[in-house]
């Protein structure tokens, strides 16, 4: 940190011996697995600088965001519509619950077989490391998976500010209708929240903004089409990672300048891995800060990951919002258009799910897919045997990997991945 930021964590009432502790690990894991990387394009020195700031001034922004009147809200799931939020005058983050953290606590309050995610999520509040949750105004739930839906009951009675919301499960015209509803109900409840009433101008700002912070993710991604990769997947996802509480304008502008660098280099064929390198897609569950496991294993296993068909990756940013709405009733609809397509393992049937990862493998000119599950993870994980089986059939190599936030399994999994690249190769 550049700054001594220790007065600002105890005013959050951060528990500092423990936060030091969570900052030394994030510290050393960054060094490690992104400044060893070779050949990184020269903008991703701005994601460095984010992220040795991430915990510092980032949260200082917030915190003066809160002292000039906006609200700040925090969230755990691509549902919960940033368009929205901005346009009743508020931040949206999204909270990364990417690490184990006082899991002895956690055990107390979740079952052993709950996954890592939310964990994580329940691990930050109870050891008092976490920030951005501690300055949240409101923190949205959302009735996604059962273990969500579940854990929010309990989560409740940690935070006094937390909102769930209720999303459809199946892709019918009821549950179009009950996530318009929703949208109108978030809608109301963050006009409470801020006192700024949503108009139909500010919410076709709130969507171009979003609109154009994903618009520079999707020119990155395609950037990654290249052979060789002018970015590494590590990178790419860390691009991914901090789109969720970046400033959107700042996002944007530092995304585009990267693909500017990124488009000179396929010009000059400089790649970060040689041409022909092994290319593999990753598709499944989320990977949040700093859960940087599987890529690392990959790309230091003589492969170079493509894209993410993933939350933290194109499932979750894959598409725009129309912007053409008058009335702030047709932009809704313009939002629940674009969100009901996020085809997230816990929608009864899926198809639309598999498809795009064909999608994307042919896209990207993936070798490989590995789909990355968390352990307990019953959506992804039982959704992980249809996805194998029909990449198998159209003969694309699948490896099915089910794993959690510890290291243990390290070893046991770079002989699977190595395995799957020479298999590649
Ligand atoms: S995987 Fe599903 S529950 Fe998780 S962030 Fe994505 S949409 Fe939300
Ligand atoms: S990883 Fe799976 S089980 Fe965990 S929160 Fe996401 S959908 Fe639910």
């Amino acid at each position: 940190m550049t700054e001594d930021y220790r007065s600002m964590w105890a005013d959050l009432g951060l528990d500092l011996d423990a936060h030091d502790a969570l900052l030394g690990v994030l510290g050393k894991a960054y060094q490690d697995i992104y400044l060893s990387q070779k050949s990184r394009p020269e903008g991703m020195g701005y994601f460095d600088f984010v992220m040795s700031e991430v915990h510092g001034l980032r949260i200082k922004e917030l915190l003066d965001e809160k002292a000039a009147g906006r609200k700040i809200v925090c969230s755990y799931c691509v549902f919960v519509p940033e368009e929205i939020v901005l346009a009743a005058n508020a931040t949206l983050v999204g909270l990364c619950s990417g690490a184990d953290f006082a899991t002895e606590d956690v055990e107390k309050l979740l079952p052993r077989n709950t996954c890592a995610l939310i964990k994580s999520s329940f691990g930050f509040k109870l050891g008092k490391v976490c920030p951005y949750l501690e300055s949240a105004d409101m923190i949205v739930g959302e009735n996604t998976c059962d273990g969500k839906k579940k854990a929010y009951e309990t989560l409740g009675g940690l935070v006094d500010n937390l909102y769930v919301m209720d999303i459809p499960q199946m892709k019918s015209d009821q549950g179009r209708a009950l996530l318009k509803a929703e949208y109108e109900r978030f809608k109301t409840a963050m006009e409470a929240l801020t006192g700024a009433a949503v108009t139909a101008e500010s919410l076709k700002e709130g969507i171009r903004a979003v609109n154009a912070k994903r618009a520079a993710i999707h020119r990155l991604s395609s950037l990654r089409k290249a052979d060789p990769s002018p970015i590494s997947g590590l990178d790419a996802l860390l691009a991914n990672q901090v789109f969720f509480y970046d400033n959107p304008a700042r996002f944007t502008e530092s995304v585009n300048k990267i693909c500017d660098e990124l488009e000179k280099r396929i010009e000059a064929k400089h790649g970060v891995f040689p041409e022909n390198t092994p290319r593999i897609l990753v598709s499944g569950c989320p990977q949040a800060v700093p859960n940087w496991k599987l890529p690392m294993i990959v790309e230091t296993a003589g492969a170079v990951i493509v894209g993410e068909e993933s939350c933290v990756g194109e499932r979750g940013t894959r598409n725009l919002t129309d912007e053409s709405g008058e009335t702030v009733d047709d932009m809704l609809d313009s939002i629940v258009n674009r969100y009901f397509k996020v085809d997230c393992a816990i929608f009864t049937p899926n198809p639309d799910r598999l498809a795009h990862i064909q999608e994307m493998v042919a896209d990207y000119k993936a070798d490989g897919v590995i789909h990355y599950g968390l352990q307990f993870c019953q959506p992804y994980l039982m959704e992980a045997i249809p996805v194998e089986k029909a990449l198998e059939e159209k003969n694309i190599p699948c490896l099915r990997i089910e794993t959690d936030y510890s290291m243990e399994d390290v070893g046991q999994l770079k002989t699977r991945v190595e395995a799957f690249v020479e298999q590649l190769k």
